[in-house]
């Protein structure tokens, strides 16, 4: 027996990186899970395909988020796939951080409009589109940044965390009459794709390793363990609020 045996949650960006281990954690926990992708479909197979040899339910979900009809193709997909049963929770992880592209000098018009619609807009127009099919006791989870609290050049992306935080708050405020709970966790420095520079050298892993209280920089279950207690009933009394899940980053 699962804790969320019964229930059903959509992981965007749940193909690689954080999402996948959100996506096997609560799929672990006994949820039908959608793992959405933008467009690496042989992460999301393999993902999907790693959830079930270990027992669990999932299928995959193609939506080129920041693009027209991004969300109405999610969610056509994503209601194939639960085949008329509802959606308890929602974890907005799939995100881009734009590197120079997200900087003050380098960062154009264009760029910011992408980088918003797929981090912060489409967040927002999926929640508006799940909650439909959303009842009492619905889990809606926001994957931010500690770059919402240290500063990063990368300004733009941090702007659409910062927006993502804001968001969490008013969305706790006024789904609260429906039971549905609104959370963000917020990582620090983990080792993913979207962080090449830290998977290829053990020197910046070392001095991250110095600013981390736990001395070690994070692994993607670490996010999902804190995410699979937003997801469960434990979390019943918990809304609006941010986790920062990050070992005790510049605590070191
Ligand atoms: P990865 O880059 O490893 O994975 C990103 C995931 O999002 C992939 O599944 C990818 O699918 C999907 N995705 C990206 N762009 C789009 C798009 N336009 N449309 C649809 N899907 C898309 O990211 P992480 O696992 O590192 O990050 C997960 C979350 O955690 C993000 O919100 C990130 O901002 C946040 N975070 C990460 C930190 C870290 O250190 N890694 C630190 C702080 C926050 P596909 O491959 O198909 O495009």
């Amino acid at each position: 027996m699962g804790i969320l045996d019964g229930k059903t949650a959509l992981v965007t960006g749940g193909s690689r990186g954080i999402g996948r281990a959100i996506a096997e954690r609560l799929a672990s926990d006994g949820a039908l899970v959608a793992v959405h992708y933008g467009s690496n479909e042989t992460a999301a197979k393999e993902a999907v395909a790693a959830i079930e040899a270990a027992g669990g339910r999932a299928f995959a979900v193609r939506a080129l988020l920041g693009t027209p009809g991004d969300v109405d193709t999610l969610f056509a997909g994503l209601e194939r796939g639960l085949e008329g049963r509802g959606l308890d929770i929602v974890v907005n992880n799939a995100a881009i951080q734009g590197y120079g592209a997200s900087t003050l000098e380098g960062a154009t018009e264009a760029d910011f409009e992408r980088t918003f619609a797929i981090n912060a807009r489409a967040p927002l127009f999926i929640v508006q589109r799940a909650l439909p099919l959303m009842s009492e006791g619905g889990r809606i989870i926001n994957i931010s940044s500690g770059v919402t609290w240290f500063a990063i050049p990368e300004v733009v992306y941090a702007m659409t965390k910062g927006a993502l935080n804001v968001m969490t708050r008013s969305l706790a405020h006024v789904l609260g009459e429906r039971g549905i709970t609104v959370n963000t966790v917020s990582p620090g420095i983990t080792e993913t794709d979207m962080n090449q520079w830290l998977v290829d050298s053990t020197e910046s892993q070392r001095k991250v390793a110095a600013m981390v209280a736990l001395g070690r920089h994070g692994q993607p279950d670490d996010l999902a363990d804190a995410v699979a207690f937003f997801a469960s009933p434990d979390s019943r009394w918990v809304t609006g609020q941010t986790l920062e899940v990050n070992g005790g980053l510049w605590l070191g």
